[in-house]
């Protein structure tokens, strides 16, 4: 006999819920551009960048259509395309390795420290040191701040400096998370960010923005990301169209000045995760020392996922798989992509057994108390 399933009262996400917690702001803003007659590259993206730029720490931001084309962006702005290739992880979004293939260059996949998620710092060094047979030169790494915690990225850079290749930090999950008294990327040579209506800060559709401290560079992707004008209508560069819109642009300011609160609660929304679960058979997530870990998601790890999963869902308690499939092992991928001597065996075991818990700042305490309860009930 089967026992109705509850609905879900505590939902993985809700990018719906930060729209409902400033929707007057937000509303106010949208009008505001709607009744401005302008809609692209205009001065509500030009004060998102300033604000963004200012609040990282960064000399330069740029407003991008979405995380993905800011990489690829990047990659362009630094001349890397077909006869290069890059490193980074295959336990990420397929964004990462996607922004790679999509400027011609190719991927060569590290495994990941499995207490972090992050990139391997040591199979980095070896992959440098003695690269795969065939591959071209690796002139770029791509360390993924997963989950809102930073890669161990001041070993990373170093590593890459030896050998001459470019770091470039994706920040899609970690905005505002920081590495001794920096945010994570400002260390690398440029950082590209996603806004992505779940991601720690959300446009309300696609959205993207990159920054970096090298003012040439920001001048050569600001004008790739528009056909590579620098005179309207005549192209210096070959370029792509990738432009944030005045509507995203003007909610992300609203959004941004919330974004350090917001934070500070999905920190809170962990400590009381970390506490239910003390006692229990699982591990809260690891925390890299001198860093803070922004909580893009909280992310515990599970033999029986299945089972757990299960567990969650008959208390009305909705979970989520970040990823259920390593980069390498994907069918568009697959026996295509270069991995390291350490063949992605640490990513292959966290695929199969991360789960990520509700993780939103919009969450209620009644909300975590019930997901607490259930993890209790865990044993
Ligand atoms: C979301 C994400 C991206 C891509 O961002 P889009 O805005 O969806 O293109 C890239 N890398 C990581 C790690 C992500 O989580």
């Amino acid at each position: 006999m089967n026992v109705p399933t509850p609905p879900v009262t505590v939902p993985q996400a809700d990018p719906g819920a930060s729209y409902r917690a400033l929707k007057a702001s937000i509303d106010a803003a949208v009008a505001r551009v709607l009744e401005s007659g302008w809609y692209i590259l205009g001065r509500e993206c030009a004060a998102f960048e300033e604000a963004f730029a200012r609040w990282q720490g960064a000399a330069r931001a740029i407003g991008v259509a979405n995380g993905t084309d800011a990489l690829a962006l990047i990659l362009r702005g630094l001349g890397i395309g077909p006869g290069s290739a890059v490193a980074t992880v295959s336990h990420t979004a397929v964004a990462t390795v996607a922004a790679i293939e999509m400027i011609g260059a190719t991927p060569v996949l590290i495994d990941i420290d499995p207490a972090t998620y992050t990139m391997d710092p040591a199979e980095l060094e070896a992959v440098l040191r003695d690269p795969p047979a065939g591959l071209p030169p690796i002139r770029a790494v791509i360390p993924v701040h997963l989950y809102g915690q930073p890669a161990a990225i001041a070993e990373i850079i170093a590593i890459a400096d030896r050998h001459g290749a470019s770091v470039i930090e994706d920040c899609a999950q970690c905005h505002g998370a920081t590495v001794g008294n920096r945010k994570a990327g400002t260390l690398g040579r440029a950082a590209a960010f996603s806004l992505y209506p779940t991601k720690n800060l959300g446009a309300l559709g696609d959205g993207g923005v990159l920054t970096t401290d090298d003012t040439a560079l920001a001048d050569r992707i600001a004008a790739l990301r528009q056909y590579g004008w620098k005179e309207r209508y005549i192209s210096d560069l070959a370029g792509v169209n990738s432009r944030l819109d005045e509507v995203q642009a003007a909610i992300l300011a609203v959004k941004l000045a919330h974004l350090d609160a917001a934070n500070a609660r999905r920190q809170a929304i962990a400590a009381r995760y970390d506490a239910a679960l003390a006692g229990t058979g699982f591990s809260p997530p690891a925390r890299r020392p001198g860093t803070t870990h922004v909580f893009h998601q909280y992310v515990i790890r599970c033999a029986d996922r299945a089972g757990v999963q299960a567990q969650f869902r008959a208390r009305g308690i909705g979970t989520n798989v970040h990823y259920p499939m390593p980069v390498h092992a994907q069918p568009a991928y697959r026996g295509r992509v270069a991995l390291g001597p350490a063949a992605c065996r640490e990513t292959e075991r966290a695929a199969a057994e991360v789960l990520s818990l509700p993780m939103f700042p919009e969450l209620t305490d009644a909300q975590v108390d019930q997901v607490c309860a259930a993890i209790r009930a865990l044993g």
